[in-house]
């Protein structure tokens, strides 16, 4: 197989050598928009995703959405009747899942520093409450004693392994997010002692994986420490979420995620996790990989400039609704994401030049020295690969600019 030079955007079609979204004209859709910069998400793209991602998992597995790589309420209502369930992460994103009518005991909520007013609303709310130290579970218990409701609570454990080559690691050694695996049996049997509700647990190692090896070794460890850790429980699990971390590609040379090994390593243990845990629902909790290839970002050109040979094509958009795009969104080496001119898809007429953003800033970069159509004010500028950690991930009011549409189409 030839390694493609750019990241694949061979989803969205091309029809006169315009970019279509949901079937419309970039152009078309950009006047129905009203302005730009703006996002804009794919709904049958959304829905193929989880399709195929479904066909490729065990049936009995039930499938997340993680509201923080894009809370849009269309696009999370649109997620809503694909998933089995969401993961939220803040009071925001808890009201943001219930909006959608999904039943509380299918959303969780995970993350640490989780207020007292948020542990108060997750009470209220019957969701599950992803507990992240000993003494946030102090703290539940003081307020389920206050409000007289029974939480529910899910243990998250911090593994003492790692989900390997990840773009953003979040577990294995010291870290904010959950209990250490080595203090978990000591835990699960003091919670056997409180007035709360137990599900199950939580083992997320990472994000941004396009490695099927590495998942699968990290899934595996999973199982095991989930086997090992439910004998410590004050009941049976009925939950258990495996963590995620399936990426996407963005740079060059980077391919899609091969999920057949982890097809044919979850096939191996869910009858064993079904035998071990039977009252268990087995979770598998994924942000961008479920939207990310979703979404574009599309600003439009106000100026080109030549600068001591180099090309300055001047978008309306930039750093500041898409950080991320920018480089500076945790990347430690700044690389091009797949960038077009989104109304000159076919065009012969080609150039080297940067795209750069409207801040005074050279931070605001979209892309640096690329290969792309000849821009002239006007035309649009598209960033693919833009449906995860956009616009909700960006410094939005950075310089005052006018904020990014969000539209589903
Ligand atoms: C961020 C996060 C996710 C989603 O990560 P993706 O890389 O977008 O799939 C899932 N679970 C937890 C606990 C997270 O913090």
């Amino acid at each position: 197989m030839l390694k493609p030079v750019h990241a694949p955007q061979t989803q969205f079609p091309i029809h006169d050598g315009c970019l279509l979204v949901g079937g419309i004209a970039l152009t078309r859709l950009a006047q129905r928009v009203g302005s730009t910069p703006f996002y804009a998400y794919d709904r049958v793209l959304l829905s193929a995703r989880v399709a195929q991602l479904r066909a490729a998992l065990p049936p009995e597995m039930c499938l997340h959405y993680s509201i923080k790589a894009n809370p849009m309420p269309a696009l999370v209502q649109h997620m809503a009747g694909l998933v089995d369930g969401f993961d939220v992460a803040s009071g925001r994103e808890l009201r943001c899942a219930l909006d959608t009518g999904l039943v509380p005991e299918h959303i969780s909520f995970a993350g640490p520093g989780k207020t007292d007013a948020e542990l108060a609303q997750a009470i209220a709310a019957q969701v599950l409450i992803h507990i992240e130290s000993v003494s946030e579970l102090e703290r539940l218990d003081r307020l389920a004693t206050v409000t007289g409701y029974l939480p529910r609570v899910v243990v998250r454990v911090n593994p003492d392994f790692e989900l390997k080559s990840s773009g953003m690691k979040m577990a294995g050694g010291a870290r904010q997010f959950g209990i250490d695996a080595e203090l978990v049996p000591e835990v699960l049997r003091w919670i056997g002692s409180l007035n709360l509700d137990f599900y199950g647990l939580q083992i997320f190692c990472g994000s941004q994986n396009l490695k099927s090896a590495a998942i699968v070794e990290a899934q595996t460890q999973t199982f095991q420490l989930a086997i090992e850790l439910a004998q410590h429980a004050p009941r049976a699990l009925r939950f258990l979420n495996i963590g995620g971390g399936f990426g996407i590609p963005y740079f060059p040379g980077e391919l899609p995620l091969d999920l057949d090994p982890i097809t044919r390593n979850l096939q191996h243990w869910m009858p064993l996790i079904t035998a071990a845990l039977p009252q268990a629902r087995v979770v598998l909790e994924l942000g961008r990989y479920l939207v990310g290839e979703a979404g574009i970002y599309v600003a439009k050109v106000i100026d080109r400039k030549e600068s001591r040979g180099q090309t300055f094509i001047v978008t309306d958009g930039g750093m500041h609704h898409h950080l991320a795009a920018s480089g500076n969104l945790g990347q430690v080496i700044r690389k091009n994401y797949p960038v077009a001119v989104g109304n000159k898809m076919n065009a012969a007429e080609r150039e080297f030049s940067s795209v750069v953003g409207p801040l005074c800033t050279p931070l605001d970069l979209l892309a640096d020295q690329m290969e792309l159509a000849k821009a002239q004010t006007g035309d649009l500028i598209v960033v693919f690969q833009s449906g995860a950690y956009g616009l909700t991930a960006s410094p939005v009011d950075f310089l005052g600019h006018a904020r990014a549409v969000e539209i589903l189409v």
